[in-house]
């Protein structure tokens, strides 16, 4: 099942055979070559094979599948206003509304020179806006699953000219339970039709799911199964629980983070975190499923324009959180499943940049840690703290002259300026920072 001689095939999107509108949107995204999953993918696509893919987020995965699927509706493309001329051909189905907004934002903006109408809807908002735009017909459907039962069950859209089904992160939808919801959609949907499975990770269950719904799939890899992207530093400090919101300000302050993303396990402790920094002066803001949605995304947006430097999630809430160079994530509390570390680090280092992630692992982690290491297949190197810099001497002015006669010797002497007495001043990071403590063999603390 699996494919990869498509892969060397094409190197820049003109030799993808995409329609000229599709790469003119491409053009202006500022994409130059396609990514290893698109260059794989595309071909597939075009071809009309089923397709299941392993990709995690930030590969580049959602152009992968939504500019063949453009490309493929083209012919069906008109600027009639009849909603009979614009059914719904692709269907998308996301985990979160996170993502599905990520994913619709893409398809907007790769569709923007061509008269397909797309939309996404998602619950914990009002159903009538969803429903208007519904009723006018549009062609690509982004979607979370709960939310397109409800449509579907009012009869705002009918699903019964759907070409194109994508399962995004399938193995979220997986986690969350989402299997019976999916079931019913799939009944809705015409037997005949082109199904893209994608998933960052693979499982038995997502095999099996694949069996299911899929036709004679193709298997796309891009990366190798279940590894952590080789594209991201990953860094360990061993800190004591309650030493882990000190360690976090100062891995910001050192190394100059602009922004980061901040996981922890439950919203409880989202929360408090972000309680704690906002306390101490940081722009702090949390997003978690417990939030009203319209918190969210302007949690999301605040963070997008930089106006909050440390967004702290959990694992569901951050799926589909894309920054485009996100450059550090950090695991303040590692996750109780291994697969939930792959995820979280992939948000940092995308599409070809390079990124951090840094987990602050307390003594009561170390089984975590384990899980982790044996999921990605290699061990954390856990290092210290990084420390403030050495304090730079404080130039004092030279010594007044002493008249030759009280002090013989010192015509002797260089005339270096020689600092003295007073202490050099303390780095700002260590005015509000605690000293690090130090461990019993005088290494980083536990
Ligand atoms: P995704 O994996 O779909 O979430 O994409 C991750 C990020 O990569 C998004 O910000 C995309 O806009 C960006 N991206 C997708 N394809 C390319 C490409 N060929 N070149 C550069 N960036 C890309």
């Amino acid at each position: 099942m699996t494919h990869s001689s498509a892969l060397e095939a094409a190197n820049t999107f003109e030799e993808l055979n995409l329609a000229p509108e599709l790469l003119s949107a491409v053009a202006e995204m500022g994409y130059v070559t396609p990514t290893p999953i698109q260059r794989e993918a595309i071909p597939l696509v075009l071809a009309g094979r089923d397709l299941l893919a392993q990709a995690q987020t930030g590969t580049g995965k959602t152009a992968a599948f939504t500019l063949p699927l453009l490309h493929k509706m083209c012919p069906h493309a008109n600027t009639s206003t009849s909603p009979a001329r614009h059914p719904v051909r692709a269907l998308v189905l996301a985990p979160t509304r996170e993502l599905a907004i990520q994913v619709y934002d893409n398809v907007a903006a790769y569709a923007k020179n061509l008269p397909l109408r797309s939309t996404v809807v998602f619950g914990g908002v009002n159903m009538k806006e969803q429903e208007a735009i519904l009723r006018a017909g549009v062609e690509v459907l982004v979607a979370t699953p709960g939310r397109l039962l409800d449509h579907a069950g009012n009869k705002t859209t009918l699903l019964n000219q759907v070409q194109f089904l994508v399962l995004d992160e399938a193995d979220r939808m997986l986690d969350m339970g989402f299997l019976p919801d999916l079931k019913r959609i799939l009944d809705l949907l015409p037997a005949k039709r082109q199904t893209l499975l994608f998933s960052a990770t693979f499982n038995d269950e997502i095999t099996r799911l694949a069996n299911s719904f899929l036709r004679d799939p193709l298997k796309v890899e891009v990366a190798r199964k279940n590894t952590a992207t080789e594209l991201v530093e990953q860094v360990a400090h061993k800190v004591a629980e309650d030493d882990k919101i000190d360690a976090l300000l100062r891995v910001v302050k050192l190394r100059e983070l602009s922004q980061a993303l901040v996981f922890t396990r439950t919203k409880i402790a989202a929360d408090k975190l972000c309680r704690r920094l906002q306390k101490r002066g940081v722009e702090a803001a949390a997003i978690h499923g417990d939030k009203a949605q319209v918190d969210r995304l302007l949690a999301l947006e605040g963070f997008k324009q930089g106006k909050i430097k440390l967004l702290v999630a959990t694992d569901i809430a951050a799926r589909g959180i894309d920054i485009v160079e996100l450059p550090c994530v950090f695991n303040y509390e590692l996750p109780y499943s291994p697969e939930d570390y792959v995820h979280r680090i992939g948000r940092t280092g995308r599409a070809g940049a390079s990124g951090l992630a840094v987990s602050l692992v307390s003594p009561e982690e170390d089984k975590l840690l384990a899980g982790v290491e044996r999921f990605i297949n290699r061990k954390l190197e856990i290092t210290p703290l990084p420390s403030p810099p050495a304090p730079v001497p404080v130039a004092v002015p030279a010594p007044v002259p002493v008249p030759p006669l009280a002090r013989p010797e010192a015509d002797k002497v260089d005339a270096v300026p020689v600092a003295r007495g007073r202490r050099a001043k303390e780095p700002v990071c260590a005015l509000f920072l605690p000293p690090v403590r130090t461990g019993p063999d005088g290494g980083a603390p536990e």
